[in-house]
């Protein structure tokens, strides 16, 4: 089948070219996210291949299906940017990839904390300069601190049974609780429950309208005072200005960021050169409590191998009529 490939970072050629080794398909990779004004380049192609920031509204999807496209294939697990009831209205049929590897987010999220935490961004750059002070880099033992998990599906458990090995006591909350957290040897909350004792929060729920800002003033103020917040799921749960005035009131201790809510104007290029005009995200990165990262946590050897051969995988499926392993049903 015609594959359009866009947003194709070098990483995405590389691994998809050795998965499409096997399937055989017409790959063309564009740079250009997938949006409104780009879609027409996607005409002729049977499918498109998209990921986290690229767009595809009931106006997106209506081109696409002008075109001749009739599958979209997201090279990953979140589907935030898909119209599915317009996908299911003209025919689209949309695949992602469910299950690739929770570690890799999983162990990003233990590395943003444990470097928020120990401030080893600021060490690193300290004794790059040949300072070794070690004013304002104290953190905590996570040994026995509570930590909860927002959403306890496949990252969230991972990311749990890693914390329950640095001997943390772990709390979650989940719309739909799952014994396998539980069997792990941790156990559910309420969600205020989860303000008042977490040490340090983690998100690992979808975004979906349920769980936008799920983090904002109000749940920001019932948090314990001086707790780490890590979000490696989707920017969309966190209003950011809240937490831009609880780090500058100390109610919220740290913050570690793989995703961000505006990320779709900044991730994924090179834009040192530039002059940024996103002061929400300038404030950010100019707190000493702050990391962020851009949107990297999946970016693992085994997780990309796995996206990518699931990925064509599921369009040879579609190309030979067989039932859809990882279609995604419109609710
Ligand atoms: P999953 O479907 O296995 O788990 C998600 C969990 O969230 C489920 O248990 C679900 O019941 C729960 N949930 C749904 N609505 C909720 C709500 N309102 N409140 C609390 N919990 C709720 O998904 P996963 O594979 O663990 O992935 C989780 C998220 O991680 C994805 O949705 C995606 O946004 C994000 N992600 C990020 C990256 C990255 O590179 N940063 C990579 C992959 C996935």
């Amino acid at each position: 089948m015609k594959v359009a490939v866009f947003s194709a970072k070098p990483y995405d050629r590389e691994f998809l070219d050795k998965a499409n080794a096997v399937e055989g398909h017409h790959l063309k990779y564009f740079d250009d996210p997938l949006d409104l004004e780009t879609v027409d380049i996607a005409a002729g192609h049977d499918a498109v291949c998209i990921f986290v920031n690229d767009t595809a509204d009931a106006q997106v999807l209506d081109a696409l299906k002008r075109g001749g496209t009739s599958l979209v294939a997201l090279r990953c697990t979140g589907f935030n940017n898909v119209d599915l009831k317009a996908a299911e209205r003209l025919g689209i049929k949309v695949v992602r990839v469910v299950d690739y590897s929770p570690n890799s987010v999983a162990e990003h999220a233990v590395a943003l904390l444990l470097a928020i935490n120990r401030r080893i961004h600021r060490a690193y750059n300290r004794t790059r300069d040949s300072n070794f002070a070690l004013d304002g880099l104290m953190g905590f033992d996570l040994y026995g601190k509570t930590v909860a998990v927002v959403g306890t599906g496949k990252i969230g458990r991972v990311f749990a049974r890693i914390m329950l090995g640095f001997g943390c006591n772990v709390i979650g909350f989940d719309k739909f609780p799952s014994p396998e957290f539980e069997a792990l040897g941790a156990r559910y909350a309420l969600p205020d429950e989860i303000g008042t004792s977490a040490d340090i929060i983690s998100l690992h729920c979808p975004l979906t309208p349920d769980t936008y800002h799920i983090v904002n003033a109000d749940s920001l103020s019932r948090a314990k005072r001086g707790a780490l917040l890590v979000n490696t799921s989707r920017g969309g749960l966190v209003d950011t200005e809240a937490v831009i005035e609880a780090l500058k009131s100390g109610q919220l201790g740290g913050l570690a960021l793989d995703v961000y809510e505006q990320e779709a104007d900044v991730f994924f290029r090179d834009l040192s050169g530039t002059i940024i005009a996103d002061d929400v995200l300038q404030r950010l990165v100019s707190f000493p409590n702050v990391i962020v990262t851009g949107h990297q946590a999946f970016l693992t050897r085994e997780a990309v191998t796995t996206i990518c051969q699931t990925t064509l995988q599921s369009v040879t499926e579609f190309e030979t009529g067989k039932p859809l392993s990882n279609e995604i049903a419109s609710s």
